[in-house]
């Protein structure tokens, strides 16, 4: 049986105000497990008032760092002992092994404790203004921050935007994904309990077109941070720029995964692996195209196939499932299709390609995962961002080559480089144009570390201390201490006014 979500404005869980909804079904068995209410543009614009309001009565951004810090620490606590529940809902929603979402939720609190202790020790600063005047610079909050958030990691990148946006005093309406809103609305409900005050952390549900882009287009946001596709970015950047909003935008990604011959070739499979069906391919970061030196790309891709072709698919709540159903229809139709066009255009399918059979699958949006060979810059392959279970592997001669072929690319969001050379290590990833690169590793993130990427993958970061002051803008005071009378019109002498 389906059960309700409602929005949640100021404080209260309320219907939308036409009483539409949508629903989310389950991606594993088609069933429907949510009635949600879809907001109207007039419910956005309650939810920013309340968020406004909230902000200029100072009922959050007011409170010292240091017990707003307390607050965010008993979120982390009531939140770690909600993991396994909440690991349990994602799977349900999207489909993603219930272990990979343990492991991914179970890390959570550690953003609410990090960026609690960031905004207890963000300090401001005191420029040399010359003789005569002090100036301090303090650090203040923004005002009404929109996030607009993916159903990829439902919580995780709620929680990346939310952590900071909090912890500097920020006010939010959160547009979670139409295909995941269950925990990030749990969430809200979590941090009111934790002493969040309600009006501060608003969520609107609904779908992009209509309710992200009346958020995107409100004209009382103080930011817009979104994580999402690359035309989605575009759009919604678009719109908050008619506004002078800033905007993080979190956005498409097609990561290279640099082999060289002298890596552990072990570790280097494992690794690749990994970055290619972690979340069943559906990561921004997911190693969609592996580059291994020539030497020893037939035994590499050779390994890789093998290990391919052993995962396990299924019951994403089931312990020992490895890969799940992809999210929705439409998404295992364009992996589908990515793969029948790739092969059209020259590329060779060496492990998966279809959907599998048996009673099994016959329910939910399966797809084996797929390795193809022989892709070239000629085709689609090399450049789209498919977003599912798909990688490539080709060759490459040496370490110019390799960068040459990394770098062409749209998208410059991370990259991984498997070699046992420190040097080789150090000059690939100099030479890599993409925000993050993992050296025999991948897909790593810690709340300290800038999340982020160049080209079309986005502007900004999360994570660290830029995303904080981020959500923050300097405010200056200048005192005059200067104890000498000023007084321009009264004289004609030449004084020093800037
Ligand atoms: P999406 O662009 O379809 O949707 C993302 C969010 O934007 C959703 O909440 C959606 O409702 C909303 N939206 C869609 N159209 C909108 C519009 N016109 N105006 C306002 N809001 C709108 O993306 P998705 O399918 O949910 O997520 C997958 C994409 O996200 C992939 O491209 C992936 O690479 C990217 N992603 C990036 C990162 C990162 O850190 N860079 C992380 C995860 C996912």
């Amino acid at each position: 049986m389906s059960r309700t979500l409602l929005l949640h404005i100021d404080g209260k869980d309320v219907a939308a105000s036409d009483g539409a909804s949508f629903t989310v079904a389950s991606p594993t068995t088609g069933e429907t497990l949510y009635d949600v209410a879809h907001a109207t543009p007039a419910d956005v614009d309650t939810a920013v008032t309340a968020a406004r309001t909230a902000f200029d009565d100072r009922r959050w951004r007011g409170i010292a760092p240091r017990e707003r810090a307390r607050v965010l620490n008993r979120a982390a606590a009531l939140l770690a002992d909600r993991i396994d529940a909440y690991a349990r809902l994602e799977t349900l929603q999207i489909g993603r092994p219930l272990r990979e979402m343990r492991a991914q939720l179970a890390r959570l609190p550690e953003w609410l404790e990090y960026f609690g202790a960031v905004a207890q020790t963000a300090e401001g600063t005191v420029p040399d203004f010359g003789a005569g005047h002090l100036n301090v610079v303090r650090r203040v909050p923004l005002g009404v921050a929109g996030l607009i958030t993916p159903w990829n990691h439902p919580l995780l990148i709620t929680m990346k935007k939310l952590s900071a946006a909090l912890a500097a005093g920020n006010s939010l309406v959160i547009k979670p994904s139409e295909l995941g809103p269950a925990v990030p609305l749990a969430l809200v409900g979590l941090l009111e309990e934790a002493g969040v005050p309600p009006g501060v952390v608003n969520t609107v549900t609904g779908l992009g077109a209509t309710t992200g882009r009346a958020l995107s287009e409100h004209r009382g946001l103080a930011k817009l941070d979104i994580t999402g596709g690359t035309e989605t970015g575009r759009t919604v950047a678009a719109n908050a720029g008619r506004s002078l909003i800033p905007v993080t935008a979190e956005l498409g990604g097609k990561a290279p995964v640099l082999v060289f011959a002298d890596a552990d070739l072990d570790q280097a499979v494992a690794g690749a692996l990994f970055a290619s069906f972690i979340a069943t391919g559906q990561t921004c970061v997911q190693g969609a195209r592996i580059l291994v030196q020539r030497s020893v790309h037939d035994e590499f891709t050779r390994r890789l196939v093998a290990r391919t072709r052993a995962l396990r698919l299924g019951d994403p709540l089931a312990a020992d499932t490895q890969i799940g159903p992809l999210v929705s229809e439409a998404q295992r139709a364009k992996v589908a299709d990515a793969v029948a066009k790739a092969q059209d255009q020259g590329a060779r399918v060496l492990a998966g390609g279809r959907v599998p059979e048996g009673e099994a699958y016959s329910r939910g949006w399966f797809y084996e995962p797929t390795v193809v060979g022989d892709v070239t810059p000629a085709q689609d392959l090399w450049y789209e961002e498919v977003f599912g279970p798909l990688t490539l592997v080709v060759p490459f001669d040496d370490e110019a080559d390799a960068l040459r072929r990394a770098n062409d690319a749209e998208f410059g969001l991370a990259s991984s480089v498997w070699t046992c050379d420190i040097g080789t290590a150090l000059r690939v990833s100099e030479g890599l144009d993409v925000g993050i690169t993992w050296i025999n590793d991948h897909h790593r993130i810690d709340p300290a570390s800038p999340w982020g990427g160049s080209k079309d993958s986005g502007i900004g970061s999360e994570n660290g201390l830029d995303a904080y002051h981020a959500y923050t803008r300097p405010k200056s005071v200048v005192i005059n201490s200067s104890g000498q009378p000023f007084d321009w019109f009264a004289t004609t002498e030449d004084l020093r006014y800037s």
